[in-house]
């Protein structure tokens, strides 16, 4: 298992990934949210302030929450509304890092694909830069859950779509966004250019031909 980072070190690297994801079109405005593990045991998060603009995002901005997705003693500042999913998440999976985006693809795509609470990814030789995955010749299952503002329930359901599907990378959100992690921030941020470059490329081959299913 990687070594897990400091909140400084964390706090540096969230700063540029704001910022290069904002630049991309992932996280326009004050939209997403970034966490990165820096102690397991009690579990502690190191996580972006809620409403902050992730192309001025500044290291003060990142926060510590407890394994309940509480602000540590001394903490100025409301950690992201979604601190729950990441916390969620960072448990059933051991993961080291959670990057949520708000981009146009996985917007988009959770929408068309909600009815079957889900699609498969299928084929794409960027299927490799997903951990794990050794060839194009791979179905990656992306799961769509509903969105609200409820986030007791929606972590609840994250925890359940975890525990039933272990090879996940990565889920939607419904008009909403994306969620992946990864064992460190390093292959977190690969699994966000990956899917990303996966979702563009399964919703403009669908526009070419939308009547066929891929
Ligand atoms: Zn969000």
């Amino acid at each position: 298992m990687p070594q897990v980072m400091t909140l400084n070190d964390a706090a540096e690297r969230l700063v540029e990934v704001g910022r290069d994801f904002h630049r991309r079109g992932w996280a326009l405005g004050t939209s997403g949210n970034f966490s990165v593990v820096i102690e397991r045991e009690p579990l502690t998060l190191a996580i972006t302030e809620s409403s902050v603009d992730k192309s001025r995002l500044r290291p003060d901005q990142i926060l510590r929450v407890d394994g309940n997705g509480k602000p540590l003693a001394g903490v100025t500042g409301k950690p992201s509304a979604e601190t729950l999913i990441h916390v969620a998440i960072a448990r059933a999976r051991a993961s080291g890092a959670i990057l949520h985006t708000h981009s146009v693809w996985s917007t988009v795509l959770s929408d068309y694909h909600a009815g079957r609470a889900g699609f498969f990814i299928e084929a794409y030789e960027m299927l490799k830069g997903l951990s794990g995955v050794r060839t194009h010749d791979h179905r990656e299952f992306l799961p769509i859950v509903e969105n609200s503002q409820d986030m007791e329930s929606l972590a609840k359901q994250v925890t359940s779509l975890m525990t039933e599907h272990p090879d996940l990378h990565g889920f939607l959100i419904r008009r909403h966004g994306l969620y992946t992690w990864g064992a460190d921030l390093e292959e977190a941020v690969r699994h966000v250019e990956i899917l990303e470059f996966l979702l563009e490329s399964v919703g403009r081959r669908q526009m070419m031909e939308p009547e066929r299913s891929f």
